[in-house]
């Protein structure tokens, strides 16, 4: 079974100042670090850390080495597209002295990608694989119809989130991933059960819901499943959501039961928020058993 993950693929510039730009102003920087990003590519090495087949459907410009580091996670580029003309999607981000950030984000090739490529990478799924999806490339309702249509199943990460995007999606999904945000901006409801009830209401999607440190919930017509979020000392959450999808899903390519892949998020996650940065704070397999036992 294989994780087909259609997702964004982005350079995160990150610049340390004393204090935001103003408007007018040219800053030198204290210090720079350029990391690969994008919701989707932290979720692909994510699934394939966790030892899933993940096959990257994506785009970036003529020429650029994020897929090859992508190669070197274990993940499948050939579904990676190289566009002559086109930028790979980045952010610029300043990080102030007290730890707050203004970002600038342009989604470049993210956005760019064309249907005939698509097509063709998702033909190579079928039953059993999954598709997996966030809100920061387009071909979103195209790609999740077509990949039904192939029998797969269908995972979508409103992040961003997009309500109207989501909205349309909803019927065409088997899993929607949410963080309590995400869930209470979809569903107009603050409370958590209220919020379940509405959309369940609206479609039979299966839900997963992250709560930062107070764990996740699995909510599907037929069953019930929460996990508690390990007890660690966090010192950075990015990623955590990410890592937390990768590893959920890498489970459910190996096995049905949703509260072994919950556990194995879970202490995925927690892993994650004791490390600094995004990619290199998602943990591998083998950490994770240690970590577990
Ligand atoms: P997002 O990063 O998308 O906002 P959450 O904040 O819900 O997502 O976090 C995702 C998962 O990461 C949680 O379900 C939990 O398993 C784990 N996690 C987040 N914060 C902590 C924490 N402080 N301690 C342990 N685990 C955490």
């Amino acid at each position: 079974m294989t994780i087909f993950n259609l997702g964004s693929i982005n350079w995160d510039h990150c610049y340390q100042v004393p204090h935001f730009v103003r408007p007018g102003e040219t800053l030198n920087a204290q210090n720079y670090t350029l990391n690969l990003g994008g919701k989707g590519a932290n979720q692909s090495v994510a699934a394939s850390k966790a030892g899933a087949s993940v096959k990257h459907i994506g785009a970036v410009a003529q020429g650029d080495t994020a897929s090859l580091m992508l190669n070197e996670l274990g993940i499948d580029i050939s579904g990676i597209e190289q566009q002559p003309g086109h930028v790979t999607g980045h952010a610029i981000i300043q990080i102030d002295s007290h730890a707050e950030n203004a970002i600038v984000l342009h989604a470049g090739a993210n956005r760019l990608l064309n249907w005939p490529w698509v097509q063709e990478q998702l033909s190579k799924g079928g039953p059993g694989d999954w598709l997996l999806m966030q809100n920061e490339t387009n071909l979103l309702e195209q790609s999740a119809r077509f990949a039904r249509e192939r029998g797969m199943r269908v995972a979508f990460n409103p992040a961003p989130m997009d309500k109207s995007v989501t909205l349309r999606l909803l019927p065409e999904l088997d899993l929607l991933i949410v963080n309590q945000v995400e869930l209470q901006d979809l569903s107009e409801q603050t409370e958590l059960e209220l919020a379940i009830e509405k959309i369940q209401r609206q479609c039979s999607v299966d839900l997963l819901i992250t709560l930062g440190s107070q764990g996740a919930l699995y909510v599907s017509a037929s069953e019930r499943n929460q996990v508690k979020a390990f007890s660690v000392k966090a010192t950075d959450t990015t990623a955590a959501g990410d890592t937390f999808i990768g590893y959920f899903l890498a489970s459910r390519c190996v096995s049905d039961s949703i509260s072994i892949a919950l556990q194995q998020a879970s202490a995925a996650a927690a892993l994650c928020v004791t490390q600094a940065g995004a990619i290199a704070s998602i943990p591998d397999a083998q950490q994770v058993k240690n970590f577990l036992e």
